[in-house]
């Protein structure tokens, strides 16, 4: 579905992603690790071209969109992207806020969009927020604002980047269970820190100061015994230390 084949981009004479060539296949839930500058972000931004490459392809349903030829507006159409900021509108409700793109684009029209946002309200555990506006809600809140409306567009590829950095555990664990039920067939890429969410996922790749260090499943990734393991291992001992120490998150 996503073929990325000797991705690189520098910006000046930083290398930012060096050599990254991966597949991503179709329905799979992918999760992107490692440390903070480690071109995670960048990445993500490259599959949809909101950074331009600086070198390579990257190939999606068959289309390569690195060809400048390609129409991106069209490919876009095809992604849902949910940051860790975003903007929702301040001066219209959360239920205008999910509805207004898929409406504005024809997509759906006024009614169905309200129901079907309704749905994802309760989906994500805000269904009394429909008519609150942006100011009233919590940052965790406004995140799980911006994934209903990103599901809203039932892309077939979602990208979240970093997209439940302010929701408490629990939270997270269900949404993401939701979304693993409700995406079944479609491509989900998530930047995420949290074991509980890495664990579950499909594949998991770890970039290493640009590099794709290493990608595969918990299972393999914990065979190989390199970053990832150890990823994993310090925080099942942070979380134990935690839970010593008073269950603080
Ligand atoms: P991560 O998401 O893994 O924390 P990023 O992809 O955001 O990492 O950033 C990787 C590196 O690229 C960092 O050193 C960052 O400073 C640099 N970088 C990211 N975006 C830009 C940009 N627009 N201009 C210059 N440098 C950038
Ligand atoms: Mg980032």
């Amino acid at each position: 579905m996503i073929d990325v084949k000797n991705l690189y981009k520098s910006f000046g004479d930083h290398l930012v992603l060096d050599n990254i060539s991966e597949h991503i296949f179709p329905g799979e839930k992918v999760v992107i690790i490692g440390p903070s500058g480690s071109g995670k972000s960048t990445f993500l931004r490259c599959l949809n071209l909101l950074e331009t490459p600086t070198g390579g392809s990257i190939t999606f349903q068959g289309t390569e969109i690195t060809d400048p030829k390609v129409k991106i507006d069209q490919i876009r159409q095809q992604m849902g992207m949910v940051f860790q900021h975003f903007n929702l509108f301040p001066n219209m409700t959360i239920q205008k806020n999910i509805t207004l793109a898929p409406v504005r684009t024809g997509l759906m029209k006024q009614e169905e969009a309200d129901q079907t946002a309704k749905a994802l309200l309760h989906r994500v555990g805000l269904e009394d927020k429909a008519e609150a506006y942006p100011n009233q809600l919590s940052g965790g809140q406004k995140q799980r604002i911006a994934i209903a409306r990103a599901l809203l567009k039932d892309a077939p590829i979602l990208i979240l980047d970093d997209a439940l950095s302010a929701v408490d555990t629990d939270t997270e664990e269900q949404i993401l269970h939701n979304l693993h039920e409700n995406r079944a067939g479609k491509t989900t890429l998530i930047i995420a820190h949290r074991i509980a969410t890495i664990q579950n996922a499909d594949r998991i790749l770890v970039l290493d100061d640009g590099r794709a260090a290493e990608y595969g499943t918990h299972e393999e990734l914990m065979a190989r015994g390199g970053i990832y393991r150890s990823m994993y291992e310090k925080q099942q001992l942070e979380k134990q230390l935690n839970e010593e120490g008073g269950g603080q998150e």
